[in-house]
């Protein structure tokens, strides 16, 4: 079956990226890639094994049923670890498998030590601590309750990790959060030490954590918007270019995997005074050149960018006029010589040195480029190149 657009992975790309942010987190950081929301849209099983060429043997997804897909999708003897949503009844497939999972209520340490004694094989937690994010994690009564249990419990578990999460490490105006965030960190962990259970290591940082706050960093970071070579923001991107002690149009280390592409398919001439497509938001001043593009927002192109979005059309920017309708676009493609049915759309991607990226489009919408890549059905085709 043809699909009506097809996304491309940079397998360069992603390489480059991987080897600029490990010299940036040193030698003795694990780099654990995450892999949550199907790989921010890139897919699990097309990112995993780009991952694993380049030697990462970790991997973080959010729930089972992904851990499920890098399972199959992993050909090494990657590490993956659950960093949130997993059921009771599934723990014991979890310990079966090695798959380490975060851990923030008693109820699931007792459910673990449950599913560890019918396996027979010791469960593999990280105990998630509440440093000031108030998602998830054991404040101070509830970790001394969870490591009284860990006590009693020894042989059922092995703590693979000590962990928090940073509740906008991006933005300097969470600056004073992420620094008591820090602090409330090593208090807790110094309960952990105390308690003498042994544990392998702590890992606190996401992409800008990682980034910004190097304290962070400690035994392993997990890295998501980053690997696929976005910033988390523009203002870290500007934060490394400080650090690197470069000018804002020096070259990005970082190199976007991803591309987004279709085809037109069809074009038609309207005359002015026209409205096109649904309802009445475009006028036509003069007689117009329309291509129609198959993509609309069931496959993940906002709504919100009707009237308002790009495409790249042989090397030019072209806007979208009317609506965005569910399954394809109007694009205004005036004056663009040689463009015809079939011609290649680009709607996020590269051409003769213009770029539409993520980001300029999930500003339009006020949608970041986390938002712009999760959204991005599974269905579409993806071809590592
Ligand atoms: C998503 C996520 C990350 C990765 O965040 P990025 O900003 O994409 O690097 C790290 N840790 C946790 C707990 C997450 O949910």
């Amino acid at each position: 079956m043809l699909h009506s657009s097809f996304i491309e992975l940079n397998k360069a790309a992603y390489k480059q990226n991987i080897q600029f942010l490990r010299e940036r987190f040193g030698p003795d950081v694990t780099f654990s890639s995450v892999i949550k929301g199907n790989a921010y849209g890139h897919g699990i099983e097309n990112i995993l094994p780009m991952a694993e060429a380049e030697g990462i043997r970790h991997f973080s997804v959010f729930s089972a049923d992904e851990a499920l897909k890098a399972l199959n999708a992993r050909s090494r003897d990657s590490e993956l670890m659950i960093m949130g949503m997993i059921d009771d009844d599934e723990l014991a497939w979890a310990v079966e498998h090695d798959i380490s999972f975060y851990v923030f209520e008693i109820g699931r340490l007792q459910a673990a030590a449950e599913a560890a004694k019918r396996i027979g094989k010791p469960a593999r937690i990280h105990i998630e601590l509440e440093t000031g994010m108030y998602r998830t994690g054991f404040n101070r009564e509830e970790l001394q309750q969870a490591l009284d249990f860990l006590a009693d419990e020894k042989e059922q578990f092995i703590i693979e990790g000590i962990c928090t999460h940073f509740a906008g490490a991006e933005s300097v105006t969470n600056y004073l959060r992420i620094k008591n965030q820090m602090k409330a960190f090593s208090k807790l962990h110094r309960m952990v030490v105390k308690s003498g259970l042994p544990y392998r290591m702590c890992h606190t940082a996401c992409s800008a954590a990682a980034i910004r706050y190097p304290k962070t960093r400690m035994d392993m970071v997990r890295i998501g918007i980053a690997q696929y070579g976005m910033w988390p923001n523009r203002e870290t991107y500007l934060f490394d270019v400080v650090e690197r002690n470069g000018d804002e149009l020096s070259e990005n280390p970082l190199r976007r995997v991803i591309s987004w592409k279709s085809r037109v398919m069809s074009i038609k001439s309207v005359p002015a005074n026209r409205f096109i497509g649904y309802g009445t938001s475009y006028l036509t001043n003069t007689e117009t050149k329309v291509a129609t593009v198959p993509v609309g927002y069931t496959h993940g192109f906002s709504r919100n960018l009707s009237n308002l979005g790009r495409v790249l059309i042989e090397g030019k920017r072209v806007p979208v006029i009317g609506v965005v309708n569910m399954n394809m676009m109007m694009v205004d493609v005036n004056g663009i010589e040689g463009v015809q049915k079939g011609s290649e759309v680009i709607i996020i991607g590269e051409k003769n040195g213009i770029d539409m990226t993520v980001a300029s489009f999930s500003e339009l919408t006020n949608m970041l480029n986390y938002e712009t890549l999760a959204r991005l059905p599974e269905k579409i085709p993806r071809f590592v190149v």
